[in-house]
């Protein structure tokens, strides 16, 4: 299966292994041996695990030494961090697995947006708790 454009889109060069299945990437703890990913700039990379506190956005579980993905909500759209999100694990584990599914409540929760839908303008629910906008140069906006 291809996409043209993925949700997906860094991968660290210590898991070298590409998902054969899709365009996807996973990363493992962001460290000196941080690869150049192939879609997404290192600078909004680092800027949007920096933002989340290296921790996933949906659950708050911290990603340091753990597999992760940076996640694109609409995935229509460009890599803007407004669009990006940390998240935790891989297609067949933690939170990344539940995104593929695309549950409804996450669409609920604005991590995951229909093609129309602007990221700027919707909220995403930080930790699932906390509604904040995502803005455009790497930071949250809380109302
Ligand atoms: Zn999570």
């Amino acid at each position: 299966m291809t996409h043209s454009r993925s949700h997906l889109i860094y991968y660290n060069a210590l898991s070298r292994r590409v998902a054969a299945e899709n365009d996807h990437y996973r990363g493992e703890t962001p460290g000196p041996n941080t690869s150049r990913p192939r879609h997404l700039s290192p600078q909004t990379m680092w800027l949007v695990l920096e933002r989340d506190g290296y921790r996933c956005f949906c659950c708050g579980e911290s990603v340091i030494g753990q597999r992760y993905t940076i996640w694109r909500r609409n995935r229509t759209r460009g890599d803007s961090p407004a669009n990006l999100i940390t998240v935790l694990g891989t297609p067949s584990t933690g939170c990344m697995e539940r995104l593929e599914g695309h549950d409804p409540l996450d669409e609920a929760k604005g991590y995951i947006l229909k093609p129309t839908h602007d990221p700027e303008r919707i909220p995403a629910l930080r930790h699932g708790r906390t509604p904040v906008w995502l803005t455009t140069d790497g930071g949250y906006r809380f109302e």
